[in-house]
């Protein structure tokens, strides 16, 4: 698995190299903008983590790059944690995932597993769970064959729960999710993001464990 690395902090980029290594990766790794670009052609990377804070030019523009020659590469943002507008834009352009710096190197891998899983299984980016497919490049929504409408947070709510069907989802999980994105929480704000994908989703599709959260089959048998 080839992973283009972008950031220019030497010693953080250092740290990810060794540890990214360590996982099997092969790293590439730029500390420009610029030289990101040529790379992302040159060495065809299965993944990019990239760093929005880049010395030569807005690393916003370097993923409106990566977009425009492949669309499905993953990417994987990284910047400033008050970055807000940063991180709804990156979003908004296709960025697959985000992390706000200090980041746990731990929770990084995780994230990447999530992103590497999704590759193997599906080329289109679609994750599917019974009659229920998530199209993650257009965000769209398919049940039992038929296009069903999402809002964002409800987006970001079942495409976690998906992605990770077979485990259970803390509430508190789900509204860190959508904390990261940049998103307001409201007091039951996942209650009812819940509530009104369940109106949309087959019967016992999302289910309750009680007093822990929730999860998602990883098949429709249960
Ligand atoms: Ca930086």
């Amino acid at each position: 698995m080839k992973v283009l690395l972008v950031e220019d902090d030497k010693d953080l980029a250092a740290g990810l190299v060794k540890v990214l290594q360590t996982e099997s990766f092969l790293v590439c790794h730029s500390a420009r903008g610029s030289d990101a670009k040529s790379q992302f052609t040159q060495f065809q990377p299965d993944l990019v983590i990239l760093d929005l804070g880049l010395p030569d030019i807005d690393g916003i523009q370097v993923l409106k790059y990566f977009r425009s020659q492949k669309k499905e590469t993953p990417v994987l943002i990284l910047t400033a944690r008050d970055g807000l507008a940063d991180k709804v834009n990156a979003l908004d352009i296709g960025a697959d995932d985000y992390l706000a710096k200090p980041f746990d190197l731990a929770e990084l891998l995780a994230r990447l597993r999530v992103m590497t899983r999704r590759l193997g299984t599906a080329s289109s980016s679609k994750i599917q769970v019974g009659n229920v497919v998530l199209d993650i490049a257009a965000h769209a929504l398919m049940v039992n064959g038929e296009a069903v409408r999402l809002p964002r947070k409800e987006y970001m709510v079942l495409k976690t729960l998906m992605e990770e069907a077979g485990r259970v989802k803390t509430k508190e999980m789900l509204e860190n999710n959508l904390y990261e994105w940049g998103e307001e929480i409201g007091s039951n704000a996942i209650e009812v993001h819940i509530s009104n994908l369940r109106k949309k989703l087959p019967e016992q599709f999302i289910k309750t464990i009680r007093g822990v959260g929730y999860t998602v089959s990883r098949n429709d048998n249960q």
